[in-house]
């Protein structure tokens, strides 16, 4: 029971990743706040784990602040992220950049500049942000998702950096290729999967949401108490290709 008495918030947490993190820290014994825009999605995951259900659109800074306003928040998990369906930049349109920048790259800043003034009153906290391989090359996502989880590991190694001295904690994972519906939900761009289909091959074989979620709760645990401003790849070998 290696989280027991922490209070955990995990956005994106009706499905995949999300879902998994909830389970797994629940089981871990964490009271844990889980955070998503689908409201019925949500319940089964409050049922199953006994989680509480908050909706909340993280591109939304009234509904972050909302989520967020409570007593204590011991760990934040941001973890709610949408695919770009693998659209080159020459035919991303204005609204595909602002969705994908909004929900991947606001939403986090918007729960961590929240979330700070707790956890600096408190004595300290975690935040952990779920990345991706795209934040580490340029080829395996589209040119928003990849600009996204760029720019989301630099807010990583910026928090991490700023507020080590306040006992706070920021860290990243970078998922592979996990089974979610994430992949499913759009068809990808014809011209970026061209380019992509060639690499098929070094693509290991896809991993399970719950091995994110394990690799998360050593991260936010104190047994990663001086890892701090890191990506850890869960990805199955893909970033060593
Ligand atoms: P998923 O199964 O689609 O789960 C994402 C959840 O986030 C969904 O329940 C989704 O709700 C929710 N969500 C979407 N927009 C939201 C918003 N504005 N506010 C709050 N919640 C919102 O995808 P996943 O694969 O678990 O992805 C979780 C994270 O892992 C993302 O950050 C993703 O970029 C990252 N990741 C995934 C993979 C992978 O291979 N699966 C690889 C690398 C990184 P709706 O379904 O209603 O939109």
């Amino acid at each position: 029971m290696k989280l027991q008495g922490k209070v955990i918030v995990v956005t994106g947490a009706a499905s995949g990743i999300g879902r998994a993190m909830v389970k797994r820290f629940a089981a871990d014994g964490a009271t844990v706040i889980a955070a998503d825009v689908d409201a019925e999605r949500l319940a089964p995951v409050a049922a199953e784990t006994g989680a509480e259900p908050v909706v909340c659109d993280v591109s939304d800074r009234a509904s972050v602040e909302a989520l967020l306003n409570r007593p204590r928040v011991d760990v934040l998990c941001n973890n709610a992220g949408i695919l770009d369906a693998l659209t080159p930049l020459a035919d991303v349109s204005d609204e595909l950049w602002r969705r994908v920048m909004s929900i991947n790259v606001d939403g986090p800043f918007y729960a961590t500049r929240a979330v700070l003034p707790m956890m600096i009153a408190q004595g300290g906290g975690v935040i952990l942000n779920t990345c991706s391989a795209a934040a580490l090359s340029g080829g395996r996502a589209g040119a928003a998702y990849t600009a996204a989880k760029h720019a989301l590991l630099g807010v990583t190694r910026s928090v991490a950096w700023y507020y080590a001295d306040q006992n706070i904690r920021c860290n990243a994972i970078a998922p592979g290729a996990i089974s979610t519906k994430m992949h499913t939900r759009e068809a990808p761009h014809e011209g970026g999967m061209a380019k992509y289909a060639p690499y098929f091959a070094t693509v290991p074989p896809h991993g399970k949401a719950s091995a994110v979620a394990d690799v998360a709760a050593f991260l936010i645990s104190d047994d990663a108490s001086y890892v701090n401003g890191e990506i850890l790849s869960v990805d199955g070998g893909w970033n060593a290709f």
